[in-house]
């Protein structure tokens, strides 16, 4: 079993990160005979030995099906699953344990609520409003839901360092609105949007909120009672967690007045031919035998990150993302994108006429993970008038030493395309 390292203050209050890459197994690995440096957590993040010791301890010993069982083992994995529910609600300041939909992820959260929350709601002529940044996740449902009902799907704009202005949102806030959907971070750009603001306008409407948190949670402090957040959607596997979990947070109230997202079992109190009762909050939410072994994982992601503290890992990636940036900016050719002011963990870049994806194979070749393409956001990359981009993508396991082979394997790509 290996033991929690986590991260401790430098000397100049900095996080000392070399001991928690050690938690890491799939870090310390070569790559076609190179040292790995994975630039690519934004995509999805690596998996402390903390979380897979947990899954393996959760199968070896207290695996069955949850919430109907009398035996022991079926209490046991009912108790591993419900205090990881309690863990995620700690994690994220939801008031009430039963705010916590367990999902597959960020997509699934997403199209929960626009299907079980806009769908019954939306009428002819009504509007839902996003930004220009959005991951697909949080534009094709919305898309979808407006086919449905014959809603309208109405885009804020974004400026050309990829920065939204909130005056440009609400300006877009008329009566029409009936929900909010917005990035805290975008996953191309990095851009970090003005949440708590955004919220306090669209409230100040009756307008919902709903915020795709997926590439804040691994990065920096959540508070979805601070942020205002009515939805908040999220996934495992890119906090250090495994795939195919998630979380939907919803205000109770919300919540409860909605209608089930998928039948079957677990989410009814009572099924008969004439007519079914629904379960409870959260279970009307999750038909079906859950994934009892991830969210255990998942329980271990937010425990692993607690230790560390989120504070701490946030300021971390503020430095290495400045160092990142300017790292970045001194090689010949490269063009920048996303320099909004206030960012996160991303950034996107181009350098010289080389096709990204030959850039990533190149950067492969010497042990470099980085992301090419559009990056799920197709309509960042129109905007920019661009077919994609490379993004190299920030965890808190990673140094400077990683921007440095980085750049030095940009440079090389220079010299092998000439
Ligand atoms: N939103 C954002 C901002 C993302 O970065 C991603 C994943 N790239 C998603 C939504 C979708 O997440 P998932 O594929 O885990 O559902």
């Amino acid at each position: 079993m290996s033991s929690l390292t986590g991260m401790r203050p430098g000397a100049a209050g900095t996080a000392d990160v070399t001991a928690c890459r050690a938690d890491f197994p799939a870090l310390a690995q070569d790559i076609n005979g190179y040292p790995l440096v994975y630039l690519d957590s934004a995509a999805s993040s690596q998996v402390p030995m903390a979380v897979i010791d947990e899954i393996a301890r959760y199968q070896s010993h207290d695996h069955a099906n949850v919430h109907r069982g009398v035996h022991t083992l079926s209490h046991r994995a009912t108790e591993v699953y419900e205090n990881a529910r309690t863990a995620l609600q700690r994690f994220i300041n939801a008031s009430r344990r039963e705010e916590i939909v367990f999902t597959r992820g960020t997509t699934e959260s997403i199209n929960l609520v626009a299907q079980s929350f806009c769908r019954p709601k939306l009428r002819q002529g009504d509007r839902i409003l996003i930004t220009h940044l959005e991951h697909h996740s949080n534009i094709v449902p919305w898309q979808m839901v407006c086919e449905q009902t014959g809603a309208e799907l109405v885009v804020a704009p974004i400026d050309d360092r990829g920065d939204v202005s909130p005056d440009s949102v609400v300006a877009l806030m008329d009566e029409r609105v009936r929900l909010l959907a917005v990035a805290h971070v975008s996953n191309a750009l990095g851009t970090v949007l003005p949440v708590r603001e955004l919220a306090a306008a669209a409230h100040a409407r009756d307008i919902t909120v709903l915020v795709d948190g997926a590439q804040a949670v691994p990065h920096m402090p959540v508070d979805v009672q601070a942020l205002g957040a009515d939805f908040y959607a999220f996934s495992g596997h890119k906090m250090f967690g495994p795939t195919g979990t998630g979380v939907l947070y919803g205000r109770e109230e919300l919540l409860d007045a909605m209608p089930p997202y998928q039948g079957g079992g677990d989410m009814i109190l009572e099924v008969r031919f004439d007519g079914t009762t629904y379960n409870e909050l959260p279970y009307k939410f999750e038909a079906g035998t859950p994934n009892i072994s991830g969210a255990a994982g998942l329980a271990a992601a937010v425990a692993y990150l607690e230790a560390i503290g989120m504070n701490l890992i946030a300021e971390h990636e503020r430095q290495l993302l400045d160092y990142l940036t300017n790292k970045l900016a001194e090689v010949e050719g490269i063009r920048l994108l996303g320099m909004a002011p206030v960012k996160a963990s991303v950034q996107s870049f181009l350098l010289d006429d080389i096709h990204p994806h030959d850039l990533g194979t190149i950067l492969d070749h010497q042990g470099v993970a980085i992301r090419t393409g559009h990056h799920c956001a197709m309509p960042v990359m129109d905007r920019f008038g661009i077919p994609g981009t490379a993004r190299a993508s920030l965890g808190l396991y990673n140094n400077r030493a990683d921007v440095d082979a980085l750049t030095a394997a940009l440079e090389k790509a220079r010299e092998i395309f000439g």
